[in-house]
């Protein structure tokens, strides 16, 4: 056969690199998005509109939190637009995930295990393939990372049983349901996260007393001066949550909570409807640790306003670059931002080195235009 005379006679690169690149690499695809909360669906839906057939890898308990992502461990979401009654956590992330697929994402349920970042294409490794001989499960010039974070827990006494049916890592998320209307409400935590759940929480309880576990506030001097002066809150310094107890029953909620204080060792139990942690959060950044731009605490470092890492081609979105919102909306809107930058670069990329005019709209001959093309903005 030709083709067999032509492999005999030429060396195998000379071969390779006639090819055009998307024929040398059959695992090379223009976008790949790591991660499966709204933040990484968003982009996924956005990326797959304007063709560029992305393949998103929602994880396999990645970080140990399902495919999904942070909503799927929790019930009602009643501030995600749209839905004027509440939908599902789970729900709503299965229906992002219907609308990804439907627009031709391929979804993939296994984890990131490694990645390659020192040149384009880049490499990806799965837990299923990773071994130091294993080719890269797929290579991709353009990687969305939207792996999320996960809020940290104390590993209370009661804090399983009662996680969601009283303990909450999220008081603009929960602190609004009935359960927690005119009710004694507890806050875990000294910085400006905690002062900022208390002050929230505030509106809704019958009081607000925040466990601190040192002898002073971290949060900044004005947010602990209106926290102090608030008149809804208490503060109690040096003491610390030991055990959250409450109705016996399957999913019976938190009535009461034990605490101490850590100078006196003085132990009491106080009534508590609510429990809400705000000690932090941890991203989900392992994966790039040492190949991208982290803040001191983790945080995935992305140009404001943007989705921008500190390297060309890789985006971040979602709460994995977002310490201050958290929130299924925004991570959803700066999936929006990271599926256009992507896309912009994508196509920059694929101009020869020449930047692409950014007004001017192209159209394939199906007659459809990139969204980014025709979003003014970029
Ligand atoms: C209990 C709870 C209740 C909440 N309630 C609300 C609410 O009512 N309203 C609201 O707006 N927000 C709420 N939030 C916050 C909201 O869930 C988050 O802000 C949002 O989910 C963040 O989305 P994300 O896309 O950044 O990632 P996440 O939702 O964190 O999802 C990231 C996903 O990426 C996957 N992943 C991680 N690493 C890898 C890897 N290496 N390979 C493949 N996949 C990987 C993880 O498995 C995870 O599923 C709540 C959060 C919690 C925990």
């Amino acid at each position: 056969m030709v083709h067999s005379k032509v492999v005999s006679e030429f060396p195998h690169f000379f071969l390779y690199t006639m090819l055009p690149r998307s024929k040398r690499d059959t695992n090379l695809v223009p976008s790949v998005v790591i991660g499966s909360g709204p933040a990484a669906h968003t982009a996924a839906i956005y990326l797959s509109r304007a063709e560029l057939k992305p393949v998103l890898y929602e994880g396999m308990l990645a970080n140990g939190t399902a495919a999904g992502g942070q909503l799927t461990t929790t019930t009602d979401i009643e501030n995600f637009p749209g839905f004027p009654d509440g939908i599902g956590g789970t729900e709503l992330m299965e229906n992002m995930r219907k609308q990804s697929v439907r627009f031709g994402t391929e979804v993939i349920t296994e984890t990131i295990s490694r990645v390659d970042f020192s040149q384009r294409p880049f490499k990806l490794w799965t837990e299923w393939n990773d071994g130091p001989d294993n080719e890269p499960a797929r290579t991709a010039d353009a990687i969305i990372i939207a792996t999320g974070a996960n809020a940290r827990r104390l590993d209370l006494p009661g804090e399983t049983k009662y996680w969601q049916n009283g303990i909450s890592a999220c008081a603009v998320c929960d602190g609004a349901v009935p359960i927690f209307r005119n009710k004694p409400l507890y806050v875990i935590g000294g910085g400006d996260s905690a002062a900022e759940e208390a002050m929230f929480l505030a509106k809704y309880g019958s009081s607000v007393t925040v466990l601190v576990r040192r002898d002073k506030l971290r949060a900044s001097k004005a947010m602990a001066n209106r926290l102090l002066s608030h008149p809804k809150v208490t503060v109690r310094f040096n003491t610390v949550a030991t055990q959250v107890l409450g109705d016996e029953k399957p999913m019976g909620l938190m009535t009461h909570l034990r605490v101490k204080n850590t100078v006196t060792g003085e132990e009491e139990t106080v009534d508590a409807n609510g429990l809400f942690y705000a000690v932090g959060h941890d991203p989900a950044t392992a994966l790039v640790k040492g190949k991208i731009d982290l803040d001191d605490e983790g945080y995935i470092i992305t140009k404001p306003g943007t989705s921008y890492t500190s390297l060309e081609g890789v985006f971040a979105c979602g709460d994995v670059q977002d310490k201050r919102y958290r929130q299924a909306i925004t991570s959803a809107g700066s999936g929006c931002i990271a599926a256009l930058e992507a896309e912009k670069f994508i196509a920059e990329s694929e101009s020869s080195g020449e930047e692409a005019p950014v007004n001017e709209v192209k159209q394939d001959p199906q007659g459809n235009t990139a969204e980014y093309k025709s979003n003014p903005l970029l």
